[in-house]
Order: C-alpha cells, then structure tokens, then sequence
C-alpha cells in the first residue's frame, strides 16, 4: 500500500508540470455553499474547509448557487423532487406540495451556463435537489424514497455540458482526493486542447485516451495502480 504521502508528493509534482505547460487555469463550477457561502434553505453553508485554498488557488472557481440565482430567497422552505402517480417529475415545496419550482429553477439554470466560460469541471453538493449528482432522492406523493436522480443544475450541466468531470464534496473528503481530482481536471483540459488542435486533422492515429471518468471514480485503494496514466505527458 503506497502511504498517502507519497501519492500526494507525486501528484504535486504532476500538477507542477502541467501548470508549466498551461496558459490558463482549467475552468469549475463550484456550489456555492461548497465555497462557505450561507446560502442553503436554512441559511447555513457546507464549506469544504481548508481544502477550498487549494482549489482556488489550482483552479478558476465558478461559484454558482442556483436556487439564490432564482431569486428564491435564504432561508427559504426547502423543495424536494416528487414522482406523481402519472409519472411526472415535479419539484415542489416540501411543506405545500402547490408550489412548484421546476421551470423556474429549469430557466435559471440554463441563463446561469450561457455566463459561464467552457467548463473543465464541476464539484456539486451532494443529494441537493438542485446541485445533486445522481444522489437527489426522488420521493413518491406518499414520502417514500423511489430512487436517486440527478438535481435541476446537474442535469442541465450533463445535458448542455457533457464534457465537464462532475463530482461532488462525498469525493473530496481529504487532501489526496483533491490533489487527484485537479490534477485529472488538468489533465482532461490539456487531452481537451489536444483535440481541439487535432480537430479537422486526417485522423489523429493516438493511441486511445485512458478514460478520463474511470480515473475520477477510482476507488482510494485503485489510486497506486492507476497514478501511471495521469503521470504520461499529454
Ligand atoms: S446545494 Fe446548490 S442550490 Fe443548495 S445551497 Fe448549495 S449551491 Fe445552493
């Protein structure tokens, strides 16, 4: 088992050599309340602590909070995902099943990515029915939790965004997880740029990219095995 140090001194060294290479810092969204922001419905925040000064200062950060973006208000009721007996997807008040939010959240979300520059990636929260990554729960009328979904931002994002890394703050509990999600993000932004210029060529003849997504989602123990392929020099 490599220690956690070691890993760590590794990707710093990786995250060096691109940084030499790379005219501008790769480009996140952040939720805002990830950031430290009081925005959640109760007012609080669930900032990521220390490890948001190593994010700013790797990356351009783009905090984006989309329920205050809807003018919805801090504090505000919370709002949750709700399957009808039909088969719609609504997003309602929790406490007043009548008042309904996703178009208006729908259209937010979208005016919010036309301000937004090309994205490398994005660190969501977690089980939020705006900002969550397939871990929002979908409730039936009855209350009962039917599955986990995609929240309004994610999905707007995987709809009009594909090529943007998403995670959210469940992968980034310590330094190593941050350390190895930017340099993947710098990583994918230099195979990105590579193909840009590539774009039009009479076939590139590469040999096949790794897949950028498997190395994001790597278990913490796949890690050592896998540490090669984001030390090749792309
Ligand atoms: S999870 Fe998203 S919508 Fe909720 S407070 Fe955080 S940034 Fe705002």
């Amino acid at each position: 088992m490599v220690p956690a140090s070691q890993l760590i001194t590794q990707l710093q060294r990786r995250l060096d050599d691109l940084r030499l290479d790379s005219d501008t810092r790769p480009s996140v969204v952040i939720s805002s309340c990830l950031l430290g922001q009081p925005v959640r419905y109760d007012g609080g925040h669930k900032s990521l602590g220390d490890l948001n000064r190593l994010l700013s200062d790797s990356l351009k950060l783009h905090s984006v909070c989309p329920e205050v973006a809807a003018n919805m208000g801090t504090p505000r009721p919370p709002i949750q995902w709700i399957e009808t007996r039909t088969g719609e997807l609504q997003l309602q008040q929790v406490d007043d099943s009548l008042r309904r939010f996703d178009h208006s959240l729908e259209r937010t979300c979208q005016q919010q990515l036309e301000h937004l520059p090309r994205l490398d990636g994005a660190v969501l929260k977690a089980r939020s029915p705006s900002c969550g990554s397939a871990t929002t729960p979908i409730f039936s009328e009855q209350g009962q939790v039917l599955r986990s979904g995609d929240g309004m931002w994610a999905a707007t994002l995987k709809e009009h965004r594909p090529d943007t890394l998403i995670i959210d703050e469940d992968q980034l509990q310590t330094l190593e997880d941050t350390y190895w999600f930017i340099v993947i993000i710098y990583t994918h932004k230099r195979m990105r740029e590579k193909q840009d210029r590539e774009k039009g060529g009479a076939g590139s003849g590469n040999k096949p990219e790794p897949d950028i997504r498997v190395l994001l989602n790597c278990s913490r123990v796949q890690r050592p095995q896998l540490i090669g392929k984001l030390l090749l020099p792309y």
